[in-house]
């Protein structure tokens, strides 16, 4: 046993000890702060350092050359290498006392991800670290999702067993027979909208192959499927089909119905609408009670999640009522189908999904509100920030990172850092304004591709 040190500490005053070591960083075991350190240099760098959280060791700062550094931790998954570091103590102790004040794994991991990320990609200067937060989260709330939708069973059964289950269950005042023909006919809309996706990915794999593959391979199926009368489906999927078929508003849209005032009238509009709000203010009461399951949960959000991304109706609720609100020019409001497209293209020629529900919401006032000049470059910007969604989930991110990581843990993470189903509007007021707007979306940008 060596010799112990004694410090208080400088934040909660709270009385801790830890052997004496040469170099060592030293956090408070009751408050997670303080951050004091004892720095030894020597000719070839830094003497190895020992982090302490109290009495524990939880990580080593050792110099690999004069001025290059490796920071080990094992608690917290840290093995990383700093090159030309101004200060490893400084930079040693910044990454552990995120790590230490944040419980949550997942917010460690985004946190551990960005380091690395800014540190290999200096170029690129970016300074605005809320939307850099934004980003990261996205990507891996995106990767999250795929490891969901690989993890959740597929079924592999004819027409009639694989949906009859779930819709008598949902709809059991209904004949079987009724049932039948009206989820044939519901199929055949859903078929049609799947198969434009199917075809927006073909040409998007021209760009990113590899990666679309698996996209492109479950639309192939999709579509065999319909031929055959047979379906792969999961049950995620065949709940999403009973929504098409119960929200009148999706195949509005689906058929361009919507945006014509003959077909749809204003106060069809909003019965439309609130068919679908009723819908989903059921599903959030049920997701935010307390007895509810991490699965479940799961299931809920992301419904939600993919609802939106297809028909994006709390979007195109935010950009009418903004741009009544203040008052936008047509001109002007033209620039808000860059939030609504479901993928861009970016200057490079990256074709990216245009998914982020925060990232586009927080850019309705950014576009909108802005001269011609600040309108290219936030443009700009946001196109990068979709460009670095893209590749932190295709390169840099991977299914074992988040599967090593627990479902409550997770599941924790989108409560409180991906709050989704919080951004749904549950007192949408239209007026006629609004609603021609909305319309105007609906009737120019669905199903585009924006070119940069
Ligand atoms: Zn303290």
């Amino acid at each position: 046993m060596g010799i112990f040190i004694e410090r208080r500490c400088s934040c909660c005053g709270n009385l801790y000890r830890y052997e004496e070591y040469p170099s060592y960083i030293s956090f408070c075991p009751s408050c997670k702060r303080d951050g004091f350190f004892e720095s030894c240099y020597t000719e070839n760098g830094i003497m190895p350092c020992r982090i302490y959280l109290g009495e524990d060791i939880i990580g080593e700062v050792t110099s690999v050359t004069e001025t290059s550094y490796i920071i080990i931790s094992d608690k917290f998954d840290i093995h990383e290498r700093i090159e030309a570091s101004s200060n490893p103590y400084l930079e040693a102790m910044d990454m552990l006392l995120y790590m230490i004040k944040e419980p949550n794994k997942v917010m460690r991991l985004k946190e551990k991800l960005k380091r690395q990320f800014l540190r290999e990609n200096q170029e690129m200067h970016i300074s605005d670290n809320d939307s850099l937060n934004m980003v990261f989260i996205q990507a891996i709330v995106e990767v999250m999702k795929r490891v969901y939708d690989k993890e959740m069973e597929k079924t592999e059964r004819t027409l009639e067993k694989t949906f009859f289950g779930n819709v008598t269950d949902m709809n059991n005042n209904r004949t079987y027979e009724s049932d039948k023909q009206k989820l044939k006919r519901d199929l055949k809309s859903i078929e049609k909208f799947r198969y434009a996706e199917g075809q927006k990915i073909e040409e998007l794999s021209d760009v990113f192959p590899d990666e679309l593959k698996c996209l492109k391979k479950e639309t192939d199926e999709l579509k065999s499927n319909f031929e055959s009368n047979h379906y792969n489906i999961s049950r995620q999927n065949s709940y999403e089909i009973t929504i098409f078929d119960k929200l009148g508003i999706c195949k509005k849209i689906l058929n361009k119905q919507i945006s014509s005032v003959k077909k749809v009238s204003n106060s069809k509009f909003k019965e439309l609408y609130k068919e679908y709000d009723d819908h989903f203010k059921s599903i959030i009461k049920r997701a935010s009670s307390s007895d509810i399951s991490d699965d479940d949960y799961l299931f809920m959000l992301f419904d939600f999640f993919n609802f939106e991304d297809k028909f994006s109706l709390e979007l195109v609720y935010s950009i009418a009522d903004y741009a009544v609100k203040n008052d936008i020019s047509d001109d002007v409001f033209d620039r808000a189908k860059y939030l609504y497209v479901s993928h861009l293209r970016s200057p490079k020629g990256i074709t990216c999904m245009n998914r982020s529900f925060f990232l586009r919401k927080q850019y309705i006032q950014f576009l909108l509100k802005c001269n011609d000049y600040q309108f290219i470059y936030r443009l700009h910007k946001y196109i990068i920030y979709l460009e670095l969604v893209f590749i932190l989930k295709q390169y840099l991110i991977t299914d074992k990172m988040i599967e090593e990581i627990p479902l409550s843990e997770r599941v924790l993470f989108l409560k409180e850092k991906y709050n989704l189903l919080g951004e749904f509007n549950k007192d949408k007021e239209w007026n006629p304004k609004m609603i021609r707007i909305a319309r105007k979306i609906f009737d120019r940008w669905s199903g585009k591709e924006a070119i940069w």
